[in-house]
């Protein structure tokens, strides 16, 4: 297929065909690096309708990005998830339709969503022992969220993956879990590192560890780092002939991490984050309530390319406006 030429391209000559778009900031779980005592919502809920969202993503795919994530919060919370993901699965030019789940309801909804256009999930799964991903996620759900993912495999969808947000203590020695997990299933498993947001200091301090422990693990049992292909994003990717899955490292703490950033931000309502860490937020809402503002849209967005910095300077400790990230979307 020919892909539109990128136009969102920033003074790092890095291009941004990759949008990650939060549709709501609710969320049923209570994760302990993210939202510990659950969802408070700050007065009635005024996320962007499906008319702002195909305005939005149909911009976008003019300036051409061709890659859309749907995230949140919990992004099937959403009575019209599957508007949704119909709405933005046939906007030309869109190629590829993901998003980020808890999973807890994907057992019930995977052919649907698989039906309107979705086909690209990925599933958040920081332990494969129920009771530990009970602790974590404060919900005893894990097997209805393993029954979620062969559904999503018998159904076809073209890539599943897992995120772990890898969590010393709690998670940093359950490598061969989820080995044993990928060995016969087409699944990419992805650690993440714990990253520092305005509301998780003293937790940061307590559970973080860099990805370099997955990383040794992974060499000495004799699994291959693949080479980067340009514009692939921030992953480092593992494979094993023995295995059908792969393993993917996440570490934004690790140098250099910046240079492969190939993603834009939206937020639930409507900003524009140049970064999940950044510390502007540039509304575009005014600019989505009626199909004519489409060109002034493009220019307001193009413009602030400009101010996309090098990188998220988190390793100063900069958290950017973000409290958890349940409030931009991962
Ligand atoms: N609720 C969905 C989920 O959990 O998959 C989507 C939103 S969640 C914010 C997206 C991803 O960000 C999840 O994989 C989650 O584990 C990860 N995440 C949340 N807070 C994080 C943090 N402080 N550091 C690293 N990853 C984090
Ligand atoms: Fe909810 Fe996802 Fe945050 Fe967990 S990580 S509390 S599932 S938004």
């Amino acid at each position: 297929m020919d892909l539109k030429p990128i136009e969102l391209v920033d003074t790092y000559d890095r291009a941004f065909p990759y949008l990650r778009l939060s549709i709501t900031d609710i969320c049923n779980f209570r994760c302990e690096y993210c939202l510990p005592d659950g969802y408070k919502g700050s007065g009635k809920p005024n996320f962007l309708s499906l008319d702002e969202i195909r305005r939005l993503v149909t911009a976008f795919a003019e300036l051409g990005v061709w890659k859309i994530r749907l995230t949140g919060g919990e992004p099937s919370v959403r009575k019209d998830f599957n508007e949704i993901i119909d709405l933005i699965s046939h906007v030309p030019g869109i190629s590829n339709t993901a998003f980020t789940t808890n999973g807890y309801r994907l057992a019930k909804n995977a052919k649907s969503w698989f039906e309107a256009g979705m086909r690209n999930l990925n599933v958040s799964i920081d332990s494969l022992d129920r009771q530990m991903f009970h602790k974590i996620t404060g919900h005893d759900r894990l097997p209805d969220v393993l029954a979620g993912i062969e559904q999503a495999l018998t159904i076809g969808y073209d890539s599943v993956k897992v995120n772990v947000v890898l969590l010393k203590g709690y998670n940093d020695t359950a490598l061969e879990d989820y080995l044993d997990y990928i060995q016969k299933r087409p699944v990419t498993v992805r650690f993440i590192e714990l990253m520092q947001t305005g509301d998780n200091l003293t937790y940061f301090k307590k559970r973080h560890l860099s990805a370099d422990v997955i990383r040794d693990q992974l060499l000495d049992r004799g699994w291959t780092q693949n080479i980067r292909v340009n514009g692939a994003g921030p992953a480092v990717n593992f494979t094993h002939p023995d295995y059908q899955g792969a393993i993917g490292l996440i570490a934004p703490y690790s140098k250099d991490f910046c240079l492969g950033c190939n993603r834009l931000r939206i937020t639930a309502t409507g900003d524009l984050r140049l970064c999940l860490f950044g510390d502007i937020g540039i509304p575009l809402r005014d600019l989505l309530q009626h199909d004519d503002q489409k060109a002034e849209l493009q220019i307001r967005v193009m413009k602030q390319l400009d101010y996309k910095k090098s990188s998220h300077f988190l390793a100063q400790g900069e958290t950017g406006l973000i409290p958890n990230l349940s409030s931009t979307g991962g």
